[in-house]
């Protein structure tokens, strides 16, 4: 039996960042250049398990929903989308400066950060209420009748209250008040010496055409869905698709991030993969619900836990929803937004409408009526999917024999490489054997051959870019046509007919078991 380590979020974070790097997965951009702050570039196995988690995450939606499309919208468009959006007028973020430690954080941030470190205290006194009364335990009374939860969450739900009015008021003074009242200091000076709370938009804008003939402000788009909205007719039209149907798009989204300081978690450029559903008005809540529900059966079809996953309710609603939640995952540095699952109205398409001039109405024939569909989406990021697969995935063990292994146990429907061909030795033809296996079953798999070192070097290898299966070609091979495979999550070995391998590689990458 090998013995897994138990890593503090700090350091496992530490560790992945750098495995990464070592191991081909993610480089700082421009990194000869002294690198450009919270730009990533995926490297050989980077770009392989980020296409995989594209495509896993397009059949989920695309392929296996009749009336679910797809779409690849252009990233500029039209600046007055923004505007229509409402990014141009209100896509700001609180920022606010720690004078000592010349830090800038996000004021929101600041305060729910706050709020969540009540909230786990109350979280404690209700574990440790259940341990001590076991199955007769009510989390629900016991909320609204002892004492000290009651004063964290009333503390929390007062703190919310007070911050979303100020924001609702666009009151920014009122804002560092809280911050002020809530002595909340600065992780790094350890101090509350705070600028004044400024709005900052986190929109990119470049020139299109040249100045000479009067170029034009554009922005890089700060999120795909507008591209989905201004296509939605085209789409209805084009596809006959009738209500409910959903659009989906992946595609580069860029925002210039204030506090950008967590790896790939928050980038300046950055993908994201998003569906717009279109209902009937009045017919949201129940749409929201279900795909809050199919999104987190999706991200559980990864095999991670459920434990790694919760449900944050919005009480600070966008602009433009009546429904919003986040599917967090819990991260090396805690419970975070991985998802975001909003009931966004018909506000685009209205807000489109009056700006473009143009009918964006659907024809319900069963109703024989013409309306605004209302949409709700499902947004998640592609990098931030991909974090979580790398922190899920990521073990330091110590083996029997008290070596050591890092090992990425990546589903293997996302693994970047498949299998390893690997002949015992370099002679006596076991590598011709061996790349006569690779050649045949390259048509289904990204597979890798391997040649040099000793053959447990070779499988260290191998675990650490997060291959599943190793296929050792040796002198018996030759003989009865049979490898060794070796899985990389037990490192069991056993004897396979070469005629077996293909099936066994895809049994675990099959979606119908996947996903069904
Ligand atoms: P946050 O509160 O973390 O800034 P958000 O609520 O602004 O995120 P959305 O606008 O809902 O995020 O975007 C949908 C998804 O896009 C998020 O759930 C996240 O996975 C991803 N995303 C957003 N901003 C970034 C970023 N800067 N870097 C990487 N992924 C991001």
């Amino acid at each position: 039996m090998s013995t897994i380590k138990t890593l503090s979020g700090e350091e496992l974070f530490k560790n992945i960042i750098s495995h990464a790097k070592e191991y081909g997965y993610i480089f700082p951009s421009s990194e000869i250049y002294d690198g450009l702050s919270a730009v990533y570039d995926y490297g050989q196995y980077g770009v392989e398990l980020k296409k995989n988690i594209r495509e896993y995450w397009w059949k989920a939606m695309v392929q296996m929903h009749e009336n679910i499309v797809g779409i690849d919208a252009a990233i500029f468009m039209h600046p007055t989308i923004w505007k229509a959006s409402g990014h141009v007028d209100a896509f700001n973020d609180p920022l606010i400066d720690n004078k000592d430690s010349k830090k800038r954080y996000r004021a929101d941030v600041l305060i729910e950060d706050y709020v969540a470190k009540i909230l786990t205290k109350a979280d404690k006194e209700i574990a440790k209420a259940r341990e001590k009364f076991g199955d007769s335990f009510d989390e629900q009374k016991y909320k609204t009748t002892n004492a000290r939860v009651m004063e964290y969450l009333s503390k929390a739900e007062e703190i919310n209250q007070r911050f979303k009015t100020a924001m609702d008021n666009n009151n920014l003074a009122e804002v560092k008040n809280i911050i002020e009242d809530l002595e909340i200091v600065c992780p790094i000076s350890g101090t509350k010496n705070w600028t004044e709370v400024r709005q900052f938009n986190l929109m990119f804008s470049t020139e299109m055409g040249s100045t000479a003939e009067g170029a034009s402000t554009i922005y890089l788009r700060p999120e795909t869905a507008q591209g989905i909205f201004v296509n939605f007719l085209n789409v209805q039209k084009t596809g006959r698709m009738k209500i409910p149907f959903g659009i989906a798009q992946t595609g580069k989204a860029f925002r210039n991030e204030i506090v950008a300081r967590q790896f790939i978690f928050r980038m300046r450029e950055f993908e994201q993969m998003e569906m717009q559903f279109f209902v009937r008005p009045g017919d949201e809540i129940k749409w929201y619900n279900y795909w809050k529900e199919a999104r987190l059966k999706w991200h559980l079809s990864l095999g991670f836990g459920n434990n790694k996953y919760r449900y944050h309710d919005h009480l600070k609603l966008a602009h433009y929803a009546n429904a919003a939640c986040d599917i967090e995952f819990e991260f090396p540095f805690g419970f975070k937004e991985l998802e975001g699952i909003h009931s966004r109205t018909d506000f685009d398409l209205k807000s489109h409408e009056q700006y473009s001039g143009k009918k964006l109405q659907y024809f319900d024939p069963e109703l024989n009526q013409s309306y605004i569909p209302y949409v709700v989406e499902t947004s998640v990021g592609l990098d931030r999917l991909f974090l979580a697969v790398l922190s899920s995935a990521y073990q330091e063990e110590t083996l029997e024999d008290g070596s050591q292994r890092v090992v990425l146990n990546i589903p293997p429907i996302l693994a970047p490489v498949k299998a390893a061909v690997l002949p015992l030795t370099k002679k006596d033809g076991l590598p011709e054997k061996a790349r006569e296996i690779l050649e045949e079953l390259k048509f289904g798999y990204n597979c890798q051959y391997d040649e040099k070192d000793a053959i447990g070097k070779r499988y260290r290898r191998q675990d650490a870019i997060g291959t599943p299966y190793c296929i050792t070609v040796d002198h018996q091979t030759l003989e009865d046509n049979t490898v060794t495979m070796r899985y990389r999550d037990t490192m069991v070995q056993e004897r396979i007919a070469i005629t077996k391998l293909s099936e066994i590689i895809g049994e675990k990458m099959s979606l119908k078991t996947l996903l069904s």
